[in-house]
């Protein structure tokens, strides 16, 4: 959906046409795939089948057979294979690198490729051998499960499934220190098959962080303001599609009121894992006041206790027992904090490779970034290089839309404040960023220090610095960037992001609103299943509202609809211009630094908003040229590195898309194989 914005609703074709730049010149150096992942891909393409040598007959592609192309496996048939590398996925967002591919593989295949199966295959082998991974299991609240039933389970129902969800959450939340601050929601690998999603604890009173499960049985449903609306009450939600009709509102004009005028401006944490992004936010947040001096006081005693004293501050962000155990984010943790001019909902990313794919759920939702890396001599070196997070990161953001960034060149304490190696830094950095695609003018680099807390929320005094660098700290450079024009004009959407059952009559569910505004008592139609049903409440940070809008993260509570239907994923929108459902669609793409060829058939992940779901490239249709867009070559029999292409892409179940030019940021989408990012595309033609 096109925000119409300064900074993402940036026209995208610029992005092909101006460059050299955007994924395209990039050297062969700067590579985004891993040396673990290149390594698959080596070993697949020679154990792959004899590719097909036939040209493509193209002018009808209709449905021949595809030829197979590189897998693990080559006795699965493509579809198979897209499904084999999602469970794949998901099963490594939860054991990371613990578990070999080869045991990965056999489960994945024993299971029919259900990733919660298999999970549990995995970890009930594994509970009689690997304590470690047991803790990890229990967190996620698997092992339970793997150990009362190791026989292939029947298929679990949803509110059986919702209730495992709300009970690991319980678990993980309730270890959770009372009078925390920062309302931190979480960005999470839901436990359901091929998708991602935020789990949104809502807060109560005193910041108090509860779980859905909680909050439902302290108040029966979402509050819903007052007639008044002044004060949020507190009993069933009076609902004004009963009788009333709804209500006009000028909706720009309630915008200019809210937050006292100050827009709103999502921002996304990225960097390679250790780079101190936890660290500098979460410090952050406590120079800012988000965080009580008692809390942080409890963080630190805390975290000397488990000799993990430095990792005190990332411990505001990353909550679960599981990310403090292993001292890295999983999930993105979500919060909110006001600069001079902006209200700034705070995500942060996952640094680590193995949570890729809930740090491209965090940027689609992104206006702005900040990219953290690590000053220290060799760190940099090490995230920068090829299999480093640091380009990844970048080139996804940039694809995903972002074009502001703002650099901290962090643990500057740990070089002595040398200008030199920020020079050194700035100047490695920002030609990459710029053949990823960012303007100069866009890109800005600030010295921190997460740890000290030297030039986060005010200006550093530090004289090894102020003798060379007079620029802002990074709270100012934040209140300095550039908010997004959102399309509040344009017909509603939102993309769900979570589902979990409320107490009351109905269920809720949580997600960015993408375009449009909606109010309480408005009917919405959810895409799938095509079902229409009523908003009984909104919340946003917490706060029961009458009406929210395009880039606010909402959780709505909805009636007159079965919870089971909606899946994260699924499109709200209006009923009236209804949002297109297909399983095939044409894109243009841009494709990234892959090791090997794709070809007709090839299995990807398609990451698209809150969606992770499997597809194939059904055709490849044209080679273009990476300015003027005009056609190379036809029905190219391959795609390598650096191409921008026309292809035509078939998911395995029905997902809901924009065309670009319609709406830029459900147009956008990425395609990932065996955990690398291999393309960045956008939607040009919808088939069926
Ligand atoms: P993340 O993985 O990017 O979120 O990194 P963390 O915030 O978890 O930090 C990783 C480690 O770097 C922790 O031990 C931090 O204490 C340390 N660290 C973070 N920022 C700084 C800094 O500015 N200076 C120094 N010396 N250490 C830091």
């Amino acid at each position: 959906m096109s925000r119409h914005r300064n900074v993402r609703g940036y026209n995208y074709d610029e992005d092909f046409e101006d460059d050299d730049m955007y994924g395209q010149s990039v050297e062969d150096d700067y590579c985004c795939i891993s040396p673990a992942t290149a390594n698959q891909f080596i070993y697949s393409r020679q154990e792959r089948h004899a590719p097909r040598e036939e040209p493509l007959e193209e002018e009808e592609f209709e449905d021949e057979a595809v030829p197979m192309s590189p897998t693990v496996n080559h006795n699965l048939n493509p579809l198979d294979q897209a499904k084999l590398y999602s469970c794949l996925d998901h099963m490594r967002t939860v054991l990371g690198d613990a578990v070999p591919d080869s045991v990965l593989n056999q489960a994945a295949i024993k299971c029919g490729f259900d990733p919660q199966r298999a999970l549990d295959a995995v970890l009930s082998e594994d509970t009689k051998t690997a304590p470690v991974t047991r803790s990890t299991a229990e967190e996620t609240g698997t092992v339970e499960r793997a150990n009362q039933d190791k026989a292939p389970q029947p298929q679990r129902t949803k509110q059986e499934a919702v209730a495992d969800k709300a009970k690991s959450r319980d678990a993980s939340h309730n270890k959770l220190d009372s009078e925390v601050l920062p309302k931190v929601a979480r960005m999470t690998v839901s436990g359901k098959k091929q998708t991602m999603g935020f789990d949104v604890p809502s807060t109560g009173e005193n910041g108090v962080v509860v779980t859905a499960t909680e909050a439902a049985s302290k108040r029966p449903e979402t509050p819903s303001k007052g007639s008044n609306g002044d004060e949020p009450v507190t009993g069933p939600t009076p609902s004004r599609s009963s009788g009333k009709a709804r209500q006009a509102i000028d909706i720009k004009a309630e915008l200019e009121k809210r937050q006292g005028g100050k827009p709103l401006l999502n921002l996304v944490v990225i960097g390679h894992v250790d780079a101190g992004k936890s660290t500098l936010m979460g410090h952050l947040l406590y120079l800012l006041g988000n965080v009580n001096k008692r809390t942080m006081h409890k963080y630190e005693q805390e975290s000397k206790k488990a000799g993990k004293a430095s990792f005190a501050y990332a411990w505001v962000l990353d909550e679960t027992g599981e990310e403090r155990d292993r001292g890295v984010t999983m999930d993105v943790g979500m919060t909110k904090f006001e600069t001079n001019s902006k209200v700034v909902t705070l995500m942060d990313a996952p640094g680590h490779k193995d949570f890729i794919p809930n740090m491209i759920t965090g940027a689609a939702q992104a206006d702005v970034a900040v990219l953290v890396v690590d000053a220290s001599r060799g760190e940099f070196e090490a995230g920068f290089e090829a299999g480093g997070q640091t380009r990844e990161h970048a080139l996804l953001v940039r694809s995903l839309g972002v074009t502001q960034l703002a650099v901290a060149v962090n643990k500057m304490d740990q070089v002595n404040w040398q200008q030199e190696r920020f020079q050194e830094i700035i100047s490695k950095l920002g030609h990459f960023l710029k053949q990823a695609g960012f303007k100069e003018s866009d890109v800005f680099y600030i010295p921190t220090s997460g740890l000290s807390g030297e030039n986060l929320a005010t200006r550093s005094s530090v004289s090894q610095l102020t003798s060379w660098y007079s620029g802002p700290s990074l709270l100012e450079q934040i209140d300095a960037f550039k908010a997004p024009q959102r399309s509040v004009d344009k017909p509603f959407r939102l993309c769900v992001s979570d589902v979990f059952k409320d107490q009351g009559s109905g269920f809720c569910v949580t997600g960015k609103i993408e375009a449009g505004y909606i109010q309480t008592g408005d009917k919405i139609l959810a895409m799938p299943p095509n079902e229409t049903c009523t908003v009984k409440g909104i919340t946003l940070h917490d706060e029961a509202l009458d009406w929210a809008a395009a880039g606010d993260h909402v959780s709505l509570t909805l009636t007159g609809m079965d919870i089971i239907k909606i899946n994260m994923g699924c499109v709200f929108c209006d009923p009236k211009e209804p949002i297109r459902v297909c399983t095939r669609f044409r894109a243009r793409v841009l494709i990234f630094n892959i090791e090997i060829p794709i070809t007709q058939g090839f299995p990807v992940l398609l990451h698209y908003q809150t969606v992770s779901e499997p597809a194939t490239i059904r055709k490849l249709i044209s080679v273009l040229h990476k300015s003027s867009g005009e056609v190379l070559k036809k029905k190219p029999k391959c795609l390598s590195k650096g191409m921008n292409a026309i292809v035509e892409i078939q998911t395995q179940r029905p997902v809901s898309l924009e065309l670009y030019k319609d709406y830029k940021e459900l147009g956008r989408f990425m395609l990932r194989y065996v955990g690398s990012t291999i393309a960045a595309g956008v939607v040009t033609e919808i088939k069926e």
